[in-house]
This record gives C-alpha cells, structure tokens and sequence, in this order.
C-alpha cells in the first residue's frame, strides 16, 4: 500500500473535560462539526478518546464506568471520525499518557515518586492544587491498562494515524523503577543514573507503543508529543511517522523555540509539523483570541521552515466549534492550501551548521531550550543568513560556515572532524568556551590559533573595533558584558582585535557610578582572534545576544561573517525584522523565497504580541544561483518579478510583503538551455 500522505492543515482538538460538567456535548451535530472545520481548509485533525481528566468519549464496552458521565453522545469519537473521514479530512486519535486523573486517583500506586519520596507531580503542584499533572509510570502495569484501554479504540474507531500525548521523559524512584533500575546495574539513588534510566523509559516505551498502534494498522502515522522534541528523542526516531514541534509562542516556548527545533530535526528524513494554537496563552485558554497576524504568523512561519501545520484548539464542552475562529483559521489555511503546490518536497537550503547546545545540554522540557542556541538563531534570522541545527556525528560537508555557539565543548574526536573540515575548505566560527575539552582545562580545537589560559581577568571589559571589525560601528569603546576568556593568539592567526580592561573591575573597595566601570584606555588581552579561516570570540556574543540584543554584537558578527562568507547565499536590503528562508524544489527545478515580516511586541508584562501586519514596500534581494535564472514570480498569483543577473547572482524587488510573502525562482531546464545555446551560436 502506497503510504498515507502527511496533511498539510492539522487541527489538534483538545476535549479535556471535567467529569462535573453537565451537558457534554449535548449540542453537537456531526455534520456542522465537520462541516466548519472543511471550510476552513482543514485537512487532519486529532480527536480525543480520553483527555487528561481520564473521560473516554467513546462508547467502551471494556470501561463503561470510564466514559464521562454526562456526554450526550455517547460515541462522540466514533461519529466525528466518521463524519469528518467521510469528507476526506484524516483523523489522528489521541490519548494521553502520563497525565489520567481518573486512574491516578483508581491507582496511586501507578503514580511516579520522586526522590524525596512524594507523588511526583510534573507542574509541582501539591496535593489540593487543582490539575491533572500526577505523571504515570510507564513501568507499573499502567502500561497495561493503557494499552488495553487504546487497543479498544484502535479496534473499533476509524483513523489515520495515532496521536501519543503527554509522552514525557521522566525520572522515577517508585518500586518498579527501582528494580528494574538495579536489574540494569544502576544506582536509584544517582540523579545521572536515574537520568539515563528516564531516557531508556521513553525509548522503550516509544518502541512498545509505535508497534502496538502499528500492529492494528501498519499505516498508522503515529507521534509522540511532550512539549519538545529534540536532540535526546534521535535514538528513537524511526518510530516516530513525522515530528511535531508543539510550540505555543505565547507561554514558555517563545518565538524561538520552534524554528530552533524545526531547523536541527528537519535534519533527520522525517516530515515535520509545527503546532500552535487559536488561544491567547496557553491551552484550556478557553474563550480566548489568537491574533489573526499572530497566527499568520506562526503558520506561515511553519511554510518557511519546511514543516507542515497545526493549530490546536479546544471544543466547546457544550459541543461547539466558534465558527468566527474558524472563519479565521480558514483564512489562513486557505491560503496555506493555495501555497502548498510551493511548500511540497521544498528542502530547506542552509550554508551554515550550528552545533546545537542541546546536544551537550538538553534536558528535553518544553520551551527549555540553551540560550547560546537561541541567540545564534536570532543573530544568523537577523542578519538573513541560511541555517540548519546540527550535531557532531551529521555531515559537515554541505556547510560553508560551522558555528559554535558559546558553549559547545570539542573532544578529540570532533576537533579531528573539525580539522578535517577546515582543511577541505571549510571556515569555523566559535565563541567563548566553544573549542575546549569538557574540563575546560585546554583548547582543543587547534585551528581556532588560540591557547586558552583560563577566564579573563576583567569584567565587562571593551572592544574599540578596528579594520574591518569597525564596518557600520561607533569609533570608541563598546562593552561586552559578560566575562569572556584569555587566551593566546599563536601561530597561522592573521588577526587580533584586541580588549581594553575597566579601570578596575568593580568591587567595594573601588567602583565607579551606578554599573560597571569605564574603560581603562588601552588594550591588553586579544578579543576576537582570526585565522584565514576561522574566527574566535572570546565573549559568550550568542548567550549576551538573547540576553540583552547590542546591536554591536550583531555588527561585529556580521563583520566577521562579511570576511568568513563574503557572498551569503542570500541578502536583503530590509529592517532586521524581516526574515529570509529559502528552499529547494529539485523537480519543479526552482528555488522559493519565503520573506516574512512580522513585528512580535512586548506589549504587556507576560507575552510578546503580534497584532498588525506592518507592510513592507521595495525589498530589494540578492540572490547567488548556481544557473541561469528564466523567471521569477509572486505565489500563488504568478505575478511577474523583474529581475537582472550577472553570474552567479540575480538582483530582484519584491514590491510589497504583507506578512508573508514568497518567491519562486525557477531555472533554465538543462534542455531549454542547450536550444538557448545552439540559438545563440546560429546568431
Ligand atoms: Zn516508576
């Protein structure tokens, strides 16, 4: 069987419903139900079996006790399945795993225990605090009961694909963690050891489930959601059908975490979704507003990453969808719908490799992400530069540029892949304790041309940039705030830009006005040190970045950059909010430019905001192309874009960008320009 195909507009329909409320779904009307979300243009959406409340919403003949106890249609699932199949939208069931309070409250004893001994609890909260958040232990016969509950509604209800929820990786100390732990030779009283046993708890609970959905249909799509996937979730990759990087922008995930996760798992051959939300907030935000241009926003954003889409809502417990939100939704969608013949098999091109932090750093919660990943990513987004996440075992081959953000620890066997790198042309950049040894006792990344001999001495401290350092930037002292490293430049470095130290570093025996002190006026210790194909900064620039954004930290990078990439594959003229993604259709033989401009505010004291949708007139691109460019166009509406080429490079203006705008570039095929060819030659 030819495989399912993974929908481009998702819907994930929450249905956590408390057992107290009367009239569940008393008026639902399956027809009007599918009806709304077909004229929004969706395509998929998930529906619940049991939410974290532990309510089933279909008729179970094996746990009629469990189904809530006031749904007036007692096949709730089964009817929106059949009705929205019926119209081709697919449908993903979704169950929950750690989080059930009904069987938590049945089964204490299934209830994870943490160290100190108390039910372990994933937000904290106490005994009397109100949630659902009591993680279940996937080690207990749980399992078990988990199983067979999801076992009846894969038997009897149609779908598409199955949808695991709340499949996080937790440690544990009840009694069957503990003896399983000690079967494996690990201690239960070692956090590392508890750590490591969390991990394999999640691989051999993913491996478990994926074949036990498969196994009622092999062409199931199945996915795992916890609120981040990332570095530690590649050892069970295989068993995931795409990933979905559930990243609500309002709450602790931020803008950044989605593109920061899309950009390092895209690697990996799988399909990947981004998953946003109509609320305001955060889930169960009932009755609240997505901005329009914020969920334009986000969706147009998952386009740009090379991801399909989601949007996560919840029913109304009464049975309702708000048709205004989907009218909303259908907006967007629809437009989604019109670009997709643009978005399908577009493979993200990128010129750079960061190293994710999260390879040396993930704990895998939501929105937990190392701020050294999330400035890098904001610098590189600002300043339009082409980028994937990377870790240390993929190819580095397919990168001009290799940054180490900040934190990235080099043993030997990466400062070998390294070296070889380098030595085939590749450039580094790498900054603060990125290129030492765990320890941070040595460098060993020895094309960098440093020694590294411990902290620096001062701090802030300032650079006066000179050379092409100094492009764009004041002529004086710029702080640098947090404590960089000392090192020396040695042999092969064609560059040193210096520090200056403070007067003194401000202690209460001497200090100086209100913050740190000022400039001692001469230069002492080596700041950024270039070889020809490297650069190293001794400041943390990327973790500052997402700290505080100097824009003299952007300027020095991009100095930097100008010397290490002097032709990036693509430039804009525009402010350092519009965004630049390019992809690669390899059978259409084009390239497409998503330019997007939205303006995230910091309007109230909690969430950044997107409101307007501020246009943008005359942005002009430069683009390098590896072949003769035949014609660029405006998609959908194929509107014509002039455009000149001198060699490898075309120079066009995009007119206006309203939000989201996209670019197709489209080659001279291989036989259209052997005629082009003999038709010059006749001439
Ligand atoms: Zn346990």
């Amino acid at each position: 069987m030819a495989e399912k195909e993974i929908p481009f507009r998702q819907i994930h329909l929450d249905f956590h419903t408390s057992e107290d409320i009367k009239g569940v779904c008393g008026e639902f009307d399956a027809e009007e139900f599918a009806g709304i979300l077909e004229e929004a243009h969706v395509n998929s959406v998930t529906l619940f079996s049991c939410g974290h409340h532990g309510n089933l919403y279909y008729d179970s003949k094996l746990f009629p006790e469990m189904v809530h106890p006031h749904l007036a249609h007692r096949n709730l699932l089964g009817e929106q399945a059949e009705a929205l199949r019926k119209r081709k939208i697919q449908v993903n069931l979704y169950t929950t795993i750690r989080w059930n309070k009904r069987v938590a409250d049945l089964h204490p004893e299934w209830i994870c225990i943490d160290e100190k001994g108390t039910l372990q609890d994933y937000k904290g909260k106490g005994y009397f605090e109100p949630g659902f958040y009591k993680n279940l232990c996937v080690n207990t016969p749980y399992r078990d009961f988990l199983k067979k509950q999801f076992g009846e509604v894969l038997e009897t209800i149609p779908g598409d694909g199955v949808w695991y929820d709340a499949a996080f990786m937790n440690e544990c100390c009840c009694p069957a963690c503990q003896k399983l732990m000690r079967e494996q030779g690990l201690d239960p009283a070692n956090k590392e050891d508890r750590q490591a046993f969390a991990r394999w708890t999640y691989y051999d609970m993913v491996r478990d489930l994926t074949s036990f959905a498969k196994s009622y249909d092999p062409d199931f799509h199945v996915c795992y959601n916890k609120g981040h996937v990332g570095y530690l979730d590649k050892p069970v990759k295989d068993e995931y059908s795409y990933f979905s990087f559930e990243s609500l922008p309002g709450v602790e995930w931020g803008y950044l975490d989605f593109p920061v996760s899309a950009k390092y798992m895209r690697n990996f051959g799988k399909e990947c979704l981004g998953l946003t939300s109509r609320f305001h907030t955060e889930w169960g935000d009932f009755h609240a507003f997505r901005n329009e241009a914020a969920m334009e926003y986000e969706v147009f954003s998952m386009l740009a990453q090379g991801c399909k889409c989601t949007i996560g809502d919840q029913m109304d417990y009464w049975g309702k969808l708000n048709k205004d939100m989907y009218k909303q939704i259908g907006r967007i969608y629809g437009s989604v719908e019109k670009k997709e013949p643009w978005c399908e098999n577009a493979v993200p091109m990128a010129e750079i490799g960061v190293f994710t932090a999260e390879e040396f750093f993930a704990t895998g919660a939501a929105g937990d992400i190392p701020g050294a990943s999330e400035g890098a990513a904001r610098l590189l987004t600002e300043l339009g530069h082409q980028f994937d996440f990377i870790d240390s075992t993929l190819d580095f081959g397919k990168y001009r540029l290799l940054v180490l953000p900040d934190v990235i620890p080099v043993d030997e066997e990466l400062a070998e892949k390294l070296g070889e790198y380098v030595k085939s042309g590749g450039k580094l950049l790498a900054s603060w304790h990125s290129g030492l040894d765990k320890q941070k006792e040595k460098c060993t990344l020895t094309d960098l041309g440093i020694t590294y001999l411990g902290e620096a001495p001062y701090s802030p401290d300032f650079i006066w940039p000179k050379a092409h350092l100094a492009q764009g930037m004041a002529d004086g002292e710029h702080v640098m705030y947090d404590r960089g490293t000392l090192v020396e430049a040695g042999e092969g470095v064609r560059f040193v830009q210096n520090v200056m130290p403070p007067v003194f570093n401000r202690t209460y025996e001497h200090f100086c006005s209100h913050l740190h002190s000022p400039s001692g006026r001469r230069e002492e210790y080596p700041g950024i040190v270039e070889t020809d194909r490297t650069a190293y900064f001794i400041h943390p620039i990327f973790t500052t970045y997402q700290n505080w954004a100097p824009k003299w930290y952007k300027s020095l990078l991009a100095n930097e950059l100008a010397r290490l990439l002097p032709k990036p594959l693509v430039k804009h003229d525009g402010p350092s909010t519009v965004q630049l993604n390019l992809l690669s259709q390899e059978r259409e033989d084009r390239v497409v430019l998503h330019t997007l401009h939205y303006v995230p505010v910091k309007k109230c004291k909690n969430l950044e905001i997107v409101e307007d949708v501020i246009p943008l007139y005359n942005l002009r691109i430069t683009m390098e192309v590896p072949r003769q460019v035949k014609e660029i166009y405006s998609v959908p509406d194929k509107a014509p874009i002039p455009f000149t080429q001198e060699g490898s490079q075309v120079f066009f203006v995009i007119p206006e960008v309203n939000g989201h705008h996209m670019t197709a570039i489209c080659f001279i095929q291989e036989n259209e320009r052997k005629k082009e060819d003999l038709k010059h030659e006749k001439e």
